[in-house]
């Protein structure tokens, strides 16, 4: 017998009652109830869907894999079309995606990363909804998802983390070691009118603040965001104050995209478009100055002895390099998929240079 519903949130309540049910969950806990039925009653063979691995099929190496936890978007940005075509945020029960981690992990992933359109309104939609893993509740809530993935002792990083306040509750998990101390966390510009016209929140001026309490609390965290040059109506003066945040920030890895106007977005019927070859040139100002600051921040890290994870030998990553999108550590030697000590002894504008220890 498994007993589900609203008292199943009181787990210990009906085991003390009732200490021969095989499991206890709460309500709306499908899948937790399914795993239990499975557990105590394996499915019978099917020869379609069992050549599948636990894991599922993944298209990337097979020590890091992306791990989806949610689809749509409840924001409104004007450059944007994924809600219009993804619908609002609907997020996955974090007994399912806890499941579908620890299933990577157990098939030899190293390394998982968080991804979804946005990943802080994670439980939004279900109001943070109380699910359970392992007989444990634990809140749909992008905090505690990440504190139940800290526990799987891997590799954890999180991409596409929309600004919100509650941003700055997972910064001491970074520093505690629990996931990367790496955010992705896209400003998109710096400018307050700006701002505005894309419906992004926040001011420059507190952004900068919140940078400096994450490092204060994280020295090692690592920043990722992305910016738009050339927005409809953006003035030199509203791209200075662009470059001049970017001095203040020295963030660490930064992608620049000129303003590109996508069939349906609401911005495209702002006034005063940019010229494409002021775009471009904006986009590559941005470039240029990000690559000096990139630079001068990994150069500081030459002597230092950094953890990588290897892609394939010679190429490994530290905790500040996400695959495909940022820099890499080059040495010589180690294998795919193992963790190595690497001293660094040289950098350029994005990638580290060093020898195996
Ligand atoms: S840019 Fe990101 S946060 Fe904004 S609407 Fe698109 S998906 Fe949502």
């Amino acid at each position: 017998m498994v007993v589900t519903g609203c008292l199943g949130a009181k787990e210990g309540v009906v085991a003390k009652v009732h200490p021969s049910v095989l499991a206890i969950t709460g309500p709306h806990d499908t899948e937790g109830v399914m795993q239990a039925v499975h557990q105590h009653l394996p499915k019978p063979h099917d020869p379609y869907v069992d050549l599948v691995p636990p894991q599922g099929i993944k298209l990337t190496p097979k020590h890091y894999a992306y791990l989806k936890i949610s689809e749509g978007c409840n924001h409104r940005c004007t450059f944007c079309i994924i809600p219009s075509m993804r619908g609002d945020l609907v997020s996955r029960p974090i007994a399912q995606v806890m499941q579908e981690a620890e299933n990577l992990v157990d098939a030899g992933v190293k390394e998982l990363l968080v991804i979804s359109q946005d990943t802080s309104a994670y439980g939004v939609d279900v109001k943070y909804r109380t699910g359970f893993v392992h007989g444990k509740p634990v809140k749909t809530r992008m905090v505690d998802l990440c504190r139940a993935l800290g526990d799987l002792g891997i590799w954890v990083r999180l991409h596409y983390v929309y600004p919100y306040p509650h941003v700055d509750e997972v910064i001491p998990l970074m520093a505690e070691g629990k996931v990367l101390p790496y955010l992705d966390v896209p400003f998109q510009h710096a400018s307050p009118r700006i701002l505005k016209l894309m419906k992004r929140p926040a001011s420059a001026e507190k952004v900068l603040e919140r940078i400096r309490a994450w490092r204060e609390i994280c020295p090692d965290i690592a920043i990722r965001s992305t910016f738009i040059a050339g927005f409809p109506g953006e003035t030199e003066a509203e791209f200075a104050e662009l470059l001049a945040f970017l001095d203040e920030a020295q963030l660490d890895r930064v992608g620049c995209f000129a303003y590109s106007p996508v069939e349906g977005a609401a911005a495209n019927a702002l006034p005063d478009p940019v010229p494409e070859a002021v775009k471009e040139e904006r986009r590559a100002r941005f470039m240029a100055k990000q690559a000096q600051i990139s630079a001068a921040k990994l150069q500081r890290k030459v002597g230092k002895t950094l953890q990588v994870l290897i892609d394939e030998p010679g190429v490994g990553r530290s905790s500040a390099d996400a695959p495909d999108i940022d820099g890499v550590v080059k040495f010589k030697g180690g294998k795919s998929g193992e963790f190595a000590q690497v001293l660094i002894e040289r950098a350029d504008e994005h990638d580290l240079y060093g020898r195996k220890l």
